[in-house]
């Protein structure tokens, strides 16, 4: 029985573990998630602590300084026992395994001839992320004409700066003109701001900083993503300027994203804000609605292709979605893919209100959109009783029942706390609304049609909303 159920918690452990993964992987992009994430693994969970192995004391100090506090949160979300998070590390496992080998590897020898062949610049491309599959609209046509132009004639451009907010197609751009050059037999290199220093402290580490300049410096094109994270590091700066500087007297070409422009960015020298500015500077703005929702069709399309099987969003859901996620397109993106998950699990096309159940821990997250009072007038009509009953302390089954069930529905739908709701009801206790979740949770398990007249209720009040 012990056995069991240990073997049962380290499964739930690794799953949840394998979820944040996931989310920190959306939320700081996937160079994040490939340099400090993905080989964390999650040992256990002790006295609400939950154990992480790292592989060296570096990655443990930068996750804990950067990193953290996202990973505790979302962790909590999935096991609110967690209050804490230790670190152990293991370095042999890191040494046995050389899980590195996503990382240029500086200790070869050889010189940087095969930039593109050492599997380093080239894997660290995302192939999907192309010219053709790039929606192009108001917003993003300069800079996507300038990435297009340079990958068409190096040094067209020299630097390029495209710089935008968050989710707004940076990467996506970076990634198609090394695509693009790929084709070709320039010697690229793609990385983050981030992986750069990683480079360099582990090249500094390691006594081998000659060979982290020499990669760096012998290559025809340098893309480097979210230049941003270098401001405040001195060190890196300097090494990047000397870099960028060796890089374009060379006639190498440079291609940079940042998430906001050259003059912009603080405690970052001046000399390389000038540098920086030198070349095409371009920024990319947030999509209007048009463009929101061809990115979204495309997207769908794209989905089509993969799994070989249609995608069952409607329109409307579309326009829904388009309006509702404005700021960034991977939000958006992220959003269609939580509803494309569902619709394939559950094996059906969702209505409208099942978009809006889907989503709405986001959407709740944005504006409250129920509210108690909405729920009650639809249960009160839905079961035709007068307001006064339902809110009056009569417990005549007729009555007692459908009370429950709003209550339970305004736990559902709206993100009041279980003392907010009781007071809505007339002033109930907190214990009264947790009676009558759970009663109405039992009554939806043990009868279909009762479950179903639930979930008919919840439709229309997200329908109504
Ligand atoms: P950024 O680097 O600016 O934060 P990304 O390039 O990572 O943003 O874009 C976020 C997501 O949105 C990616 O999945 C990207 O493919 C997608 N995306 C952004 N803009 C477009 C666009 N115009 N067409 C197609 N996909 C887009
Ligand atoms: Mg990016």
């Amino acid at each position: 029985m012990k056995i069991t159920s240990a073997l049962q918690d380290t499964s739930d452990l690794k799953k949840n573990w394998s979820e944040v993964q996931l989310k920190l992987k959306e939320t700081y992009g996937v160079d994040v998630f490939k340099s400090w994430i993905q080989n964390v693994e999650a040992k256990e969970i002790n006295h609400n602590s939950l154990t992480l192995i790292v592989k060296t004391r570096f990655v443990r100090d930068w996750i804990v300084s950067h990193y953290a506090d996202k990973i505790l949160d979302f962790f909590q979300k999935l096991n609110p026992v967690v209050t804490r998070i230790q670190f152990e590390i293991h370095e042999s496992f890191y040494n046995a395994k050389s899980a590195d080998t996503n990382i240029v590897d500086f200790n070869t020898g050889s010189k940087i001839v095969n930039i593109q062949d050492n599997g380093y610049a080239a894997n660290r491309l995302d192939h999907r992320l192309t010219f053709s599959n790039f929606v192009v609209g108001e917003s993003n046509q300069l800079a996507f004409s300038a990435a297009k132009r340079v990958s068409e004639s190096l040094g067209h451009y020299n630097p390029l700066f495209i710089y935008g907010s968050v989710g707004l197609g940076k990467t996506h751009l970076l990634n198609a003109i090394g695509n693009e050059l790929k084709k070709t037999d320039k010697k690229i290199i793609y990385l983050s701001a981030e992986r750069f220093m990683y480079q360099f402290v582990k090249s500094i580490k390691n006594k081998d900083t000659q060979k982290f300049k020499d990669v760096f410096r012998n290559a025809d094109v340098l893309i480097l993503d979210d230049i941003q994270f270098i401001s405040g590091k001195e060190v890196t700066q300097e090494e990047f300027f000397y870099t960028f500087n060796s890089l374009t007297e060379n006639q190498s070409q440079v291609i940079i994203s940042c998430d906001r422009s050259p003059n912009d960015l603080d405690r970052i020298q001046d000399r390389i804000k000038s540098r920086l500015s030198g070349g095409l500077v371009v920024d990319i703005q947030s999509p209007d609605i048009a463009l929101r929702l061809q990115i979204l069709k495309n997207r769908c399309k794209t989905e089509e292709t993969y799994f070989g099987k249609e995608v069952l969003i409607n329109d409307e859901i579309l326009s829904f979605i388009a309006n509702e996620f404005k700021s960034s397109v991977r939000d958006m993106l992220g959003v269609l893919n939580r509803i494309i998950a569902s619709s394939r699990i559950q094996n059906k096309t969702p209505t409208l209100q099942d978009a809006k159940m889907i989503l709405k821990d986001l959407l709740s997250n944005m504006k409250a959109i129920i509210s108690i009072e909405d729920i009650q007038k639809l249960v009160v009509s839905y079961y035709n009783l007068p307001m006064a009953d339902f809110l009056s302390s009569r417990r005549s089954r007729h009555i007692a029942r459908p009370r429950q069930v709003a209550m339970y529905l305004a736990k559902k739908l709206t993100t009041k706390s279980l003392p907010e709701i009781g007071r809505k009801f007339t002033g109930r206790d907190h214990t009264t609304v947790i009676h009558a979740i759970k009663k109405i949770e039992e009554l939806m398990a043990a009868d279909k049609k009762f479950e179903y007249e639930v979930q008919d209720i919840s439709n229309k009040i997200l329908k109504n909303n």
